[in-house]
């Protein structure tokens, strides 16, 4: 029998009814003849809620007790769904990600899948039951509960899939699919029917807040073939699988924007070896998850490094580079929050000369001003100003006729 794994998200199993609609569906798909495993996120905004409650109680949270309680919320969905399951004649059972033979690293808040053992899940779906996994967490080589990063049940679900050999890994959430842009900001964007995990992995890396970015890579690393579809509508969404010939190589798929990096820009320092390796540890010490980098051409033996780094480490970043900036020669250290990236995504740039030329030629037409450019084979990204970057978006868009 075929095996679906399927996935929901917060919004998905938002509420009683919410819940009670998932395990109609998930019913539905067994009477059309597939064994199903269920992986549940958390109720809605549980996890945010929790996370406020702890910041109310105390500073000072040891990430072993964070993790012990930010798992709690998925145990909340996974017995509910099992309940509704069960009422609808269907045997399910629920497994915490530890039941579940989920092992990770000891990395607490963000820990990494070193193993699944998943014997209880393969019994389970001998008996023809189904069984319902707590996403997000797992159990530490030390024997402790862990989490996986925010949005962390993206990954569970394709660890579990990879693991169990599945057909397909569903991820049912509250939109149809992936989009050509964010709908918000482009009303005709259009839903993709398939893409590349390479696209997708940097359509999540550059704004595109459907998947957990880790989950994509496993996907890609396990040949998970992935479904984003949703759990409000039930229609077909977009198919993340291999590259492969019949894919329609557009020039570009989709262009997405992020406001969440803020840059810095450290000048005048001496052009010399060492130097940018100097700066760089000194912030990874810090765990700064630098993004984009620049650095200018020398002149008289000096030059400026600019990067980008998630808002939330800014302060951080500032303090390492001035701390280091008598070290480094350095002349300023200069922040800018006010910055967002305006991305563009397509497997068939490889092939397209000219792709990039349109996208400076139609962001200078809006008078938009850019500040940092990178690629790789298949993206540009362009660093703008925070207020430009919707109407960046959309010019970019309709340059491309992706509407
Ligand atoms: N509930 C967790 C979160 O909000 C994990 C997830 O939903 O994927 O990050
Ligand atoms: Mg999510």
């Amino acid at each position: 029998m075929p095996l679906l794994v399927q996935k929901y998200g917060g919004t998905s199993v938002g509420d009683a009814e919410r819940v009670r609609a998932v395990a109609d569906h998930v019913a539905r798909t067994r009477r059309d003849g597939y064994a199903v495993l269920v992986v549940v996120s958390a109720m809605g905004k549980t996890t945010d809620d929790l996370i406020r409650l702890a910041n109310e109680v105390s500073v000072t949270q040891p990430p072993r007790e964070y993790d012990m309680l930010v798992s709690s919320g998925e145990r909340i969905s996974m017995a509910l769904l099992c309940m509704a399951l069960a009422g609808l004649g269907v045997e399910a059972v629920s497994f915490t990600g530890s039941q579940a033979g989920i092992i990770t690293d000891t990395d607490h808040t963000r820990a990494k899948i070193l193993d699944v053992k998943g014997d209880r899940l393969r019994e389970t779906l001998a008996l023809g039951q189904v069984p319902v996994v707590a996403g997000f967490q797992g159990v530490s080589t030390d024997r402790d509960v862990t989490t996986l990063g925010r949005g962390g049940s993206d990954t569970t679900a394709v660890a579990l899939a990879a693991v169990l050999g599945a057909d397909a890994c569903e991820i049912y959430t509250d939109v149809t699919g992936v989009f050509s842009a964010d709908p918000r900001v482009v009303p005709d964007a259009h839903r993709l029917s398939k893409i590349s995990f390479d696209e997708m992995l940097e359509i999540a890396a550059t704004g595109g807040r459907i998947l957990q970015l880790r989950s994509v890579e496993f996907a890609r690393n396990h040949h998970v073939p992935l479904h984003v579809r949703s759990s409000f509508t039930w229609e077909p969404g977009t198919w993340v699988v291999e590259e492969d010939e019949s894919m329609e190589q557009a020039m570009v798929t989709a262009v997405t924007h992020d406001a969440s990096e803020a840059k810095v820009t450290v000048t005048g320092v001496a052009d010399r070896p060492g130097i940018a390796a100097r700066l760089f540890r000194a912030l990874a010490d810090r765990s700064v998850n630098v993004d984009m980098i620049v650095q200018n051409t020398s002149i008289h033996g000096t030059t400026d490094i600019s990067f980008t780094v998630p808002k939330v480490d800014l302060a951080v970043s500032e303090e390492v580079c001035q701390a280091l900036s008598d070290e480094l020669g350095a002349t300023s250290v200069v922040s800018d929050n006010e910055v967002a990236r305006v991305s563009l995504i397509g497997a068939g740039m490889k092939s397209h000369p000219g792709v990039t030329a349109t996208m400076f030629e139609t962001l200078a037409a809006d008078g938009i001003n850019i500040d940092m450019i990178s690629t790789s084979t298949i993206r540009i990204s362009c660093i703008v100003a925070t207020d430009k970057v919707e109407q960046a978006v959309r010019s970019l868009h309709a340059a491309f006729d992706l509407g």
